[in-house]
């Protein structure tokens, strides 16, 4: 989580998420209440073919620089890859991670899981 950051005109300094859908924001002046970490997502007004583009070649590769670069910029990264690796999302550019490297990180994620889990048993 990179902070700080600006969301609704508001520099947020820290937060804390209560929950997975919920979580206060404390600006300098303000708290916000945040419901869904969607809502601080860099790229919530971005066109959605730059994120889901056909392919992973040609034309494809600009819109995926173009989502990464704006991922880069992202204050839920963290977040959105964990949502997209926890959901198994298949297409697009979530966490900063086009489909081909999100599958391939994917499968030692899982790996990473079970080890702890078997580790805690
Ligand atoms: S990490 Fe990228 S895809 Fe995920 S919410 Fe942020 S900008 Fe959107």
């Amino acid at each position: 989580m990179k902070e700080p950051f600006d969301i609704g005109g508001v520099i947020v300094k820290k937060f804390t998420f209560i929950s997975p859908i919920r979580l206060d924001v404390l600006g300098d002046r303000d708290v916000l209440t945040v419901t869904d970490w969607r809502e601080l997502a860099a790229c919530r007004n971005s066109d959605p073919d730059t994120f889901f583009p056909v392919g992973t070649t040609g034309p494809a590769i600009d819109m995926i620089d173009k989502a990464t670069a704006i991922c880069g910029s992202c204050s839920v990264q963290e977040e959105c890859l964990l949502y997209a690796l926890e959901t198994n999302q298949e297409a697009g550019v979530w966490g900063g991670l086009p489909e081909d490297d999100r599958r391939r990180f994917r499968k030692r994620w899982l790996a990473e899981r079970r080890r702890q889990r078997q580790a805690v048993s």
